[in-house]
């Protein structure tokens, strides 16, 4: 997955990220090693071995020369011998007449992918007794479907936690880890009294290249900047990838201004040395602006605020320049603020719509439902992405309006098309964290779904899964009320949050929604497929519906289906459409759930 060149630049301190990515570990490291039986064993001998120790699931049964020909489990020996007529009957004989005489046996090397298939081939029975890892044939100790699940999981954050703090192109940090140094080495100057700089990288003609050469192109110049901003760098610093064409530079342990701009100006010369590209002379340019902590800054929001109105600044003067920042540039800000001030009229001006994705039921392929998606078309901005604004809304605190209108607009159109005679569509609505924290959330809440009358089982709210995580008691209040009112709960993006599922058991759910990042290619991926497993296990054992996000090909959709996940949302079926168009795609969807 990674670039050599990738690896070079994250060093030594991430190797041990690498190794873990690129290496598939082997079952050596679920090994348990519990002290074999003898198949000429007595039952009663084995019986005793479980009674003694309370934490023994499963024991291995070995021949003379140590090699394993079967398994004995806790609940078998239990359940013989708690009935008196059997105790009887097996008190005396061997072991071999009651053991388990096909269990799983697997080699020390075996990888841990491979063992996940055999055990999801063998339908899932060795998740709690078991299987045994022999060496050469001869047993070396037992271990359980559990372990492995564990240790999928482990890797699975693992990437996860590669996927969230890595620019996937270049290999360098992404915004998280950046903020996440940033803070430390803003700690550490303050007690070293040293300076930590921030510089604001912006390519100039990136955008040219990218729009008229194709995205390509475009990708290999950010991968050939990445290269010579890390090689201008100490191995203490750090280069980041923003999105984009922006990048952002920490300078740990800077004593004073001159030595910022000596790294400044080897900076804009590196960038400045034309490259080659697909046998096409590059000439692209950066433009710097850098801001220091504490020189310039009390805090790391500041900081990066003050770089960014540096760089600001010397892209009005002329590019391809550093710009050290000065009080003077802060008036660039304001324009910065622009996004929430066109966010606050764009909800007065009506420039939010709602666009809906159809949820379908795999089993018959009739529509469950829909989830209600927020578009943002500014007039001055364009098409703004809901991953771009939301975050903006939160933090100014539009959300909460916001999140009004999106349940008031549901609402109507959930009645709209009842009015058109349309069965009764349930609307899935995303609630934002802070939304919820607000303290008339409930009331307004229910307000708007009293004003339209309309039955509060046919609106559901999507949760993310890091709310639960914060202020669990006031939430779970807010949630049992909404449940009492009669709408419904689901969890969404469910599995990305890192979380104990035993929370989970105190929330008043609906559903769970099983995060895109399983579902992708979840057909050849392994660990995709046993944590998807482990989840249905709990949505099971919970009474909990389960939907599958993000479907987009037959090959997934069949898995999930195998699983016994009835319920799937994703391209495969439709992207989310306007509320007329939805109507078409019903009337074709459900053309082809008759013709067929
Ligand atoms: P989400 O709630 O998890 O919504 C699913 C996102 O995945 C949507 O992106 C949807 O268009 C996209 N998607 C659905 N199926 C597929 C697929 O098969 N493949 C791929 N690649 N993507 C798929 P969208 O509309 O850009 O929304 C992004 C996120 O913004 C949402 O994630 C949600 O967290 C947030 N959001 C959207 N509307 C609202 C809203 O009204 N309120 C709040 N608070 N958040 C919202
Ligand atoms: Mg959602
Ligand atoms: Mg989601």
């Amino acid at each position: 997955m990674l670039t050599d060149f990738a690896q070079n630049i994250l060093g030594d301190e991430h190797e041990e990220d690498y190794q873990s990515l690129a290496e598939s570990p082997t079952v050596k490291e679920l090994l348990n090693y519990q002290e074999p039986i003898l198949h000429d064993d007595l039952s009663v001998e084995v019986l005793n071995r479980f009674v003694r120790d309370s934490s023994l699931f499963s024991l291995a049964i070995v021949d003379k020369l140590n090699r394993p020909v079967g398994l004995i489990d806790r609940g078998t020996i239990t359940e013989i011998f708690v009935k008196p007529y059997a105790r009887d009957l097996h008190y005396r004989q061997l072991i071999t007449e009651i053991m388990i005489d096909n269990p799983v046996i697997v080699d020390i090397h075996t990888t841990i992918d491979d063992l996940a298939k055999i055990i999801i081939d063998s339908g899932m029975r060795h998740m709690s007794h078991g299987f045994i890892i022999v060496q050469n044939e001869v047993y070396v100790g037992l271990s359980t479907g559990h372990a492995l699940l564990e240790e999928i999981t482990r890797r699975k954050q693992r990437d996860l936690y590669y996927l969230a703090h890595y620019d996937q192109l270049t290999g360098v940090p992404n915004r998280l880890l950046f903020k996440d140094r940033l803070v430390k080495s803003c700690q550490n100057a303050h007690r070293s009294e040293m300076q930590t700089a921030v510089m604001f990288i912006d390519l100039d003609r990136f955008k040219f290249y990218n729009d008229t050469l194709g995205h390509s192109f475009g990708d290999l110049i950010l991968i050939n900047v990445a290269k010579r901003l890390s090689e201008c760098i100490r191995k203490s610093d750090t280069v980041a990838r923003l999105g984009g064409d922006e990048f952002v530079i920490i300078l740990q342990n800077i004593i004073n201004v001159e030595d910022c701009e000596n790294v400044a100006e080897k900076i804009v010369e590196s960038v400045r040395q034309p490259m080659t590209i697909y046998e096409r002379d590059v000439n692209i340019t950066a433009s710097l602006g850098v801001a220091l902590f504490p020189l310039h800054a009390n805090s790391v929001d500041e900081v990066i605020a003050k770089a960014d109105a540096a760089m600001y600044e010397i892209k009005q003067q002329g590019r391809n320049n550093f710009l050290i920042y000065s009080p003077d540039f802060d008036l660039g800000l304001i324009e910065r603020n622009s996004l929430e001030i066109n966010l606050k009229e764009a909800l007065e001006n009506g420039q939010f719509t709602l666009v809906y994705q159809p949820q379908v039921n795999l089993l018959d392929n009739s529509v469950i439902g829909v989830e209600a998606l927020l578009r943002w078309h500014s007039p001055t901005l364009g098409f703004v992405p809901p991953n771009k604004f939301i975050p903006v809304a939160e933090d100014c605190g539009v959300i909460h309006e916001l999140g009004l209108w999106v349940l008031d607009q549901a609402c109507l159109q959930h009645k709209k098309w009842l009015e058109k005679g349309l069965p009764s569509i349930k609307v899935a609505v995303n609630v934002s964290a802070i939304q919820l924290d607000h303290e008339d959330f409930l009331e307004n809440f229910k307000a708007v779904i009293d004003a339209h009358q309309i039955d509060p089982a046919a609106i559901e709210l999507e949760l993310t899964e890091g709310i639960m995580l914060k202020q669990m008691e006031t939430t779970l209040k807010t949630l049992n009320a909404l449940k009492d009112f009669g709408v419904r709960i689901s969890i969404d993006d469910f599995g990305t949050g890192y979380s104990s599922l035993s929370y989970l058991r105190k929330l008043p759910l609906d559903k769970i929604k099983i995060d895109r990042s399983f579902i992708t290619n979840i057909h050849t991926t392994s660990a995709n497929e046993a944590i998807f497993t482990a989840i249905m296990a709990l949505a099971k054992n919970l009474s909990l519906e389960v939907i599958a996000e993000g479907v987009e090909t037959r090959d997934e959709l069949k898995c999930v289906l195998g699983h016994q996940c009835i319920e799937a949302q994703g391209y495969f079926f439709s992207k989310p459409l306007p509320a007329d168009d939805l109507v078409s795609w019903l009337g074709e969807h459900n053309d082809v759930v008759s013709s067929t």
